[in-house]
């Protein structure tokens, strides 16, 4: 019969790689941070408000986790770094 149980250094040896993933994994997780370039571009998307309107007045605003803070778009798919007080094509009137 044939051992197929892992040699203990090769063992310990995947064991020391999984352990040292751990802080590249946690790290990475916490800066999920992502922009939709093409999106913004086709929207013309800009970082500061036109003619009084804003993002943080758009029904497709969705927002950070406070007033200031970086929010989503629900028209541009992936960006996590859309500014309240940003603006684009598409706003429109929050009911
Ligand atoms: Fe801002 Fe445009 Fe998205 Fe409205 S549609 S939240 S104005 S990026």
């Amino acid at each position: 019969m044939k051992n197929t149980q892992l040699p203990r250094r090769q063992f310990l040896k995947i064991g020391g790689i999984a352990l040292a993933m751990i802080p590249v994994m946690v790290v990475s997780g916490q800066s999920n941070a992502a922009t939709n370039a093409s999106m913004r571009t086709s929207l013309k998307y800009q970082a500061k408000p036109e003619d009084g309107k804003s993002c943080v007045q758009c029904m497709h605003f969705k927002p950070g986790t406070s007033a200031k803070a970086l929010g989503s778009c629900n028209i541009i798919p992936g960006d996590t770094e859309i500014s309240p007080h940003g603006y684009c094509i598409a706003w429109a009137k929050k009911s």
